[in-house]
């Protein structure tokens, strides 16, 4: 067991910015990450023995992420950092870590919980099929280990990574065969007044838009992905676009829509959660300096609130300066306030990117009945119904009668979607069916773990 005063848990561009502002004021914070190298899921490095240059990685960002990976680089031996090192459970000063097949309990005084995102997956026919990929999933392929998910690629779903990863596979050379956007061009058009808030970011989208149609990549509006086929693997895609279904052959998919925070750890620490409607999802509560409703547990991050990567670095220093301020230190009052309106300013892009790329609403209504949504339990969407027929309403109690959410992935994977089916099944609000209960391991953990000695 070791103790050390302040953990962050997450090297992504927040906890890494935390971590150098702790370290500024003369702390030595322990900063734990399950990844290999740091940089979070933006600035992920490829391997060390990669030699790929940044800008081919990172495309525009390659100087964002050298300054993030330098930055990390840089506080060498005035952090204690444990890469490869996932915590699976968390409770009021402990944290439960596996690193090499070894379990250990790190005690900490103060916490910052920067655990970032993962893909928003809404299922469709198919959608277990190998070949099938998260957007996410897709540019980790790709960043990290340099190779694409297949030759001939459909990119599908919405939000800013899709047309990101479609672009970042074309400019590596994978075939591109389409982008299906079930977002309409008039929701694109009317958030521009709200986009235009952050110029430099809207000149990237449309660049990237832009690109895929100038190399004769065919970019569909409005197009509902509506089923994968294959038998084997993937072979081909099926959308609806107006009135008219349309096909193709493919050999990989790569689908989201959007992004979900990763919010297990705050809610196993006790975090108070509220409704987010921008976010459609329950998040838990941070103040506007980043303390969450526990005592010595502050928040930054997309895991928070989806706000993105720059907005992620503000928050990490945020949120360092507000527990610095909390512990007894003289910190920057004007740093703070400074940050806190660039936080604001990003917060009005995001809602305009919630215009542009509107959550598909109607999705439920048309989940057929035998399409899997929990993948590790095996729960179709007609189990999950037929739970609210029986009378069952609450997502914690429609888990406990036909066990979706129980696997692997602890509901990660399929919880949201589950509870779009719940609400469209029992006719009540997306926001009065609850949320899942965290579960410690968060995730899989192997058999025969060692203690630590
Ligand atoms: C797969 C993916 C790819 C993305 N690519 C882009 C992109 O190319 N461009 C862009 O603008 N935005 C991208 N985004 C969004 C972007 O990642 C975020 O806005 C930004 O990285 C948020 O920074 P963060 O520090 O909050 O979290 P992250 O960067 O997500 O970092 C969180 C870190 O916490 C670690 N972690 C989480 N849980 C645990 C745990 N239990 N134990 C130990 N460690 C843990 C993770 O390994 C990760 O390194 C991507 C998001 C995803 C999910």
């Amino acid at each position: 067991m070791s103790t050390t005063d302040i953990v962050i848990v997450g090297a992504g561009p927040a906890g890494i910015r935390a971590a150098q502002t702790l370290v500024a004021y003369g702390e030595q914070p322990c900063l734990i990450d399950e990844s290999a190298r740091g940089g979070g899921q933006i600035y992920r490095r490829q391997p060390a023995n990669f030699k790929r240059p940044a800008k081919a990685v990172y495309g525009f960002e390659a100087a964002k992420a050298q300054a993030v990976h330098a930055t990390l680089d840089g506080l060498g031996g005035d952090i204690d950092y444990r890469p490869e090192t996932l915590v699976w459970n968390a409770e009021q000063h402990a944290l439960d870590t596996l690193a090499h097949g070894v379990a250990a309990q790190v005690r900490y005084k103060q916490l910052i919980v920067a655990t970032g995102a993962t893909d928003r997956i809404l299922p469709v026919p198919g959608w277990t099929l190998p070949g099938v990929y998260s957007l996410g999933a897709a540019q980790i392929a790709l960043k990290f280990q340099g190779c694409a998910i297949a030759e001939r690629v459909v990119f599908a779903g919405s939000g800013p990574l899709l047309y990101l990863v479609a672009y970042q596979y074309a400019r590596a050379g994978a075939k591109v065969l389409a982008v299906l956007d079930s977002a309409p061009l008039s929701a694109q058009t009317r958030a521009l007044p709200a986009l235009l808030g952050q110029p430099a970011t809207l000149a990237k989208g449309l660049y990237y838009r832009a690109w895929l149609t100038a190399h004769g990549i065919p970019v569909h509006q409005r197009a509902e992905l509506r089923a994968i086929s294959g038998q084997q693997r993937v072979s081909g895609v099926q959308w609806r676009e107006g009135e008219h279904m349309h096909s193709l052959d493919c050999d990989a998919v790569a689908f989201a829509h959007a992004l979900r925070s990763e919010t297990q750890l705050a809610d196993l620490l006790g975090c108070r959660f509220t409704w987010s409607p921008l976010n459609r999802a329950w998040l838990p509560v941070r103040d506007d300096r980043g303390r969450s409703s526990v005592e010595g547990v502050y928040l930054a991050g997309d895991g928070a609130g989806i706000m993105g990567a720059d907005a992620a670095e503000m928050a990490g220093e945020l949120a360092a300066l507000t527990l610095l301020g909390d512990c007894g230190q003289h910190i920057d009052e004007t740093r703070v306030g400074h940050l806190q309106r660039k936080l604001d300013a990003i917060q009005r892009f995001r809602r305009g990117l919630e215009i542009a790329f509107p959550f598909p609403e109607d999705w439920a209504t048309r989940a057929p009945d035998a399409m899997t949504i929990c993948r590790c339990e095996e729960v179709s969407a007609g189990d999950i119904r037929q739970t609210v027929a029986e009378g069952h309403w609450e997502l914690n109690r429609v888990k406990a009668m036909c066990r979706v959410g129980m696997g692997r992935c602890q509901g990660r994977m399929c919880g949201l979607a589950a509870a779009e089916i719940v609400a469209q099944a029992s006719g009540r609000d997306i926001a009065s069916v609850g949320r899942l209960r965290g579960q410690a391991p968060i995730k899989p953990l192997p058999f025969g773990v060692d203690a630590e000695r």
